[in-house]
């Protein structure tokens, strides 16, 4: 598999064509941004944790049937995954109520969220990704929905496998966000899953061991990835 030209530069991943069409080489820098890009700074070692990170749940997801865009890891922070056309929305499922569903609905952090809940955004910057609703997502051609129905079904169908997961390893799997994409009309997860893209808990302690600790100047922020990364057995070296 050949490396050629950039395609594109987001906040903290760089995508790369390959000389297959149909694969790209996602790159993991060690960048990392808050507040839709007004807060950067780098970490050591960041790319790499997330790559491997990332590989790790997108296997078990895979091996759960839910398809995703991973092929293979081919280096410290370089991936081989299938290219998609992505849609440009957000799917987020919250567990417990942190974040911006406390700022929009002033719901106390903390809340046991009782059947868990979905919400969709639009993947836009400057617009700082505002929640949208399906009938926006078809309006504005976004989305069908049958894509929307596959998406929210995936998105529950992992926030299943993942809770899981991470209850194994001591922790609580707060809300996460996932895209995704077509490849040959077939719906895969694509971008990334890592501790940057959800909220993880201690079970025990409520102690923050995701991105939240860079947004919130917790400190500690690299210590808390790998901690997450060893208690799941995810191989650094
Ligand atoms: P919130 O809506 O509370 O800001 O975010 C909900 C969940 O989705 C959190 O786990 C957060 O990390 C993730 N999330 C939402 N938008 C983004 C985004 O643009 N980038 C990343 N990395 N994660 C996001």
């Amino acid at each position: 598999m050949e490396k050629q030209s950039q395609l594109y530069a987001g906040k903290a991943k760089t995508i790369f064509l390959t000389d297959d069409p149909d694969r790209l080489i996602v790159e993991f820098r060690n960048d990392t941004s808050a507040g839709d890009g007004a807060k950067i700074e780098q970490f050591d070692r960041k790319g790499m944790i997330n790559n491997k990170f990332t590989a790790f749940i997108m296997e078990k997801l895979d091996a759960a049937g839910i398809p995703t865009h991973h092929e293979a890891l081919l280096s410290d922070t370089e991936a081989l995954v299938r290219r998609l056309e992505m849609i440009p929305l957000e799917c987020v499922v919250r567990n417990i109520a942190s974040g911006s569903i406390c700022r929009r609905l002033g719901v106390e952090d903390g809340l046991e969220l009782n059947p868990p809940t979905f919400e969709f955004f639009l993947k836009n910057d400057p617009l700082h990704d505002p929640m949208v609703n399906e009938y926006h997502a078809l309006t504005f051609g976004w989305a069908t929905q049958a894509e929307m129905d596959e998406m929210k079904a995936r998105t529950f169908a992992a926030n299943e496998v993942l809770s899981k997961l991470f209850a194994d390893a001591g922790m609580i799997l707060v809300d996460f966000k996932l895209e995704f994409g077509k490849h040959n009309g077939k719906l895969y997860l694509g971008d990334e899953f890592s501790p940057d893209g959800c909220r993880l808990w201690d079970a025990e302690t409520r102690k923050i061991l995701d991105k939240d600790r860079f947004r919130k100047d917790l400190g500690g922020v690299i210590e808390a990835y790998e901690e997450v990364a060893h208690r799941l057995g995810v191989r650094l070296d």
